[in-house]
């Protein structure tokens, strides 16, 4: 009876357009992103049926299903899991925008690989059927109920949906194979592609070929019926022994875990016995997944119970700072009814998750010390990331701290801290660092001359993260950790300037008494203090924080997300061997030009802002006096 017409979401749409019209070679992944519905499907419905088992009582075998048709130029994808009413087909085959779909359909690049690459990524892989098939039907009947639906579209704009019959539970995917796409119906060819992505779904994966003859000799019972045969190992990876997976049957496991494209950075499998059981199979992915930065740091980790699909938003099993893994944690102890709500707290998961953190971190310990090649790739995709731990796990500090890597004055490579501690200099107590938005705009801070000129090294730290941990790590084997950019130095102290011939020939010590007596009058209230700098050596002036204050960088970002906030005043410095300071320094002394240097002190102030990358307070002000400077020295 009713058939009702429904267009479909406007970011639906766009995806389809891409789909329709794809001439992609990789077309073939829209079996796997079917199977892994069918697979979900089966999943959820083992799942529910843990607390109502009448829903499985008559069909208890989960199973899926291919039937390809060459007369009729058909391919079906069926399977026996949970099924979809007919809301459930509305909201998830097209009209309510999923938070994947529009994420997708922006990163949307042109480039075909690209795009197909990140279909499944995005949770859009239902509607890959489209890049094969110009129609398809979606015949499913939900677990426990007796209505089945029936929706269809040609992925054009509108999709229809109208009661049907079916036999049994469960969803066919139905494709009307368009003409190029004929491949799709071959047996050689779809054993092959259910055998490459599909192996290790956990439900066997059997086809049949309409008019494909069987072998039935009269006297042959047991000849095979290849419609019986699974295609596919069926057995879930994560419990096999590891002598007997092949590095592609790992890497396939990791792509459709985490519906991503590249290869595993690393692959983590083991079981663990004792007081608890369970086994892991864990990755850490090449490239970055796209949801890695999400205000939610959700953890992607699947958590079954023997065998059993329990969640994968089981956000205590890993902690936030290790989200970027992927992959399986299968618990022997965990009762199998546990809701997900159960999860929370639970002392079980709290074990696991503090086994399995510490494992992880010993991997990546080991990694960093004999693959440190690797290693480098594995920080600069999660390094941030991992550097949140720093923050959040006190307990892990010390582990954390051995695993992070700087970039720094002396290297464009990463750097340890304990190698960085190596090639500190005699006298040196401290470890230096810089932080800011980028890699860049800290390499060339001014505030680094005086330690470039006397080859103390710095670390330059650039995620907004590092501002965070550092207020929480004082020290590194007892040396403490030293802002450049606060409080005062006395580097001479340190080590002497490296081109000894490159002795400062400073302004005479009275002259810029008497210059930072007129900077702090003019000044005022703008400054917390004026002072002679240790730090410069080619700019004429920076800025820096007081040693009890918040760092520049940190107060940056904290203003940048609370508008308003109150800024603490800095300390202006000033480059006693700097021809302008030095110029400066002399009128003072002379008392000549008292008149233009208000002015010039409002300059150099907003010059060491805009090293510093603040904002000025009134930039026409600051054009016009700059104006003004200009034509007296042109003039
Ligand atoms: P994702 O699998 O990432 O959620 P898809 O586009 O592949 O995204 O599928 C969309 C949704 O449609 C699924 O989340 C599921 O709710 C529903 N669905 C798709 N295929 C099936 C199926 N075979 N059985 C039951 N539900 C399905
Ligand atoms: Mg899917």
């Amino acid at each position: 009876m009713s058939e009702e017409r429904h267009g479909f979401e406007a970011e639906v749409s766009k995806i389809l357009h891409m789909m329709v019209h794809s001439v992609y070679s990789e077309r073939e992944v829209f079996i796997r992103e079917l199977v892994s519905n069918a697979s979900d499907a089966c999943d959820k419905l083992r799942y529910e049926a843990i607390t109502t088992p009448d829903l499985i009582a008559d069909n208890p075998d989960f199973a899926i299903h291919m039937t390809a048709d060459p007369e009729a130029k058909t391919l079906v994808i069926s399977d026996n899991g949970i099924g979809m009413d007919r809301d459930e087909m509305i909201e998830n085959l097209g009209t309510i925008a999923r938070s994947g779909t529009s994420k997708f359909a922006e990163q949307l690049s042109g480039d075909a690989k690209q795009d197909v690459s990140l279909i499944g990524q995005f949770g859009v892989g239902f509607y890959s059927a489209f890049m094969v098939a110009d129609k398809v039907d979606v015949l499913s009947k939900k677990a426990g109920s007796d209505k089945a639906h029936e929706w269809s579209s040609d992925g054009l704009g509108e999709f229809v949906i109208r009661d049907a019959e079916k036999a049994s539970r469960g969803t066919d995917i139905i494709m009307h194979l368009k003409d190029d796409a004929e491949e799709f119906l071959e047996r050689f060819r779809l054993e092959h592609i259910v055998k490459t992505y599909s192996d290790h779904v956990a439900v066997p994966i059997t086809l049949s070929i309409v008019g494909e003859e069987t072998k039935k000799g009269d006297d042959d019972e047991e000849a095979e019926d290849p419609s019986k045969t699974p295609l596919n190992t069926a057995s879930a990876l994560w419990l096999r022994a590891k002598s007997d997976i092949s590095d592609e049957q790992y890497n396939e496991f990791y792509r459709s875990v985490s519906h991503a494209f590249d290869d595993p950075s690393l692959t983590l499998h083991y079981k663990a016995e004792g007081v608890l059981e369970y086994s892991v199979l864990l990755y850490i992915p090449t490239n970055r997944p796209h949801d890695l930065f999400d205000p939610a740091r959700k953890s992607r980790v699947k958590l079954y119970v023997r065998r059993v699909f329990i969640s994968d938003e089981c956000e205590d099993i890993i902690p936030s700072y290790l989200r970027f893994m992927r992959g399986v944690i299968d618990s022997q102890d965990l009762p199998l009814n546990i809701s997900r709500e159960m999860l929370q707290n639970n002392p079980v998961v709290t074990r696991i998750r503090k086994a399995v953190t510490n494992k992880i971190l010993s991997t990546l310990e080991k990694t960093a010390e004999k693959q440190p090649e690797e290693y480098a790739k594995i920080w600069d995709a999660f390094g941030p990331v991992i550097k949140e731990g720093l923050y959040e796990d006190h307990e892990r500090r010390e582990s954390l701290l051995k695993l992070t890597r700087f970039k720094s004055t002396h290297s464009d490579d990463w750097t340890s801290l304990a190698d960085y501690v190596s090639r500190m200099k005699d006298k040196q107590n401290e470890i230096y660092y810089i932080t800011g938005p980028n890699e860049a705009a800290v390499r060339n801070s001014p505030q680094l001359e005086g330690f470039k000129d006397r080859d103390i090294e710095v670390l330059l730290l650039s995620d907004p993260v590092d501002d965070f941990w550092l207020t929480m790590v004082g020290d590194f084997d007892g040396k403490p950790l030293k802002s450049v950019t606060k409080g005062g130095v006395n580097l001479d102290d340190v080590a002497e300037k490296a081109n000894k011939d490159d002795k400062a020939d400073n302004a005479n010590e009275d002259e810029v008494s008497a210059l930072i007596a007129i900077l702090k009058d003019k000044l005022g209230e703008q400054v917390k203090d004026v002072r002679s700098s240790g730090r410069l050596s080619s700019s004429a002036v920076c800025l820096v924080a007081d040693d009890n204050d918040m760092d520049m960088h940190l107060e940056r970002l904290l203003s940048a997300q609370n508008a308003g906030s109150l800024k603490a005043k800095r300390i202006l410095e000033i480059n006693p061997s700097h021809n302008l300071i030095k110029a400066m320094a002399s009128k003072a002394k002379d008392g000549q030009g008292f008149d233009d240097f208000e002015d010039w002190s409002l300059l150099l102030l907003d010059q060491a802002k805009i090293l510093e990358g603040d904002e000025l307070d009134d930039v026409a002000a600051f054009a016009k006096r700059m104006s003004k400077v200009m034509a007296s020295g042109i003039a």
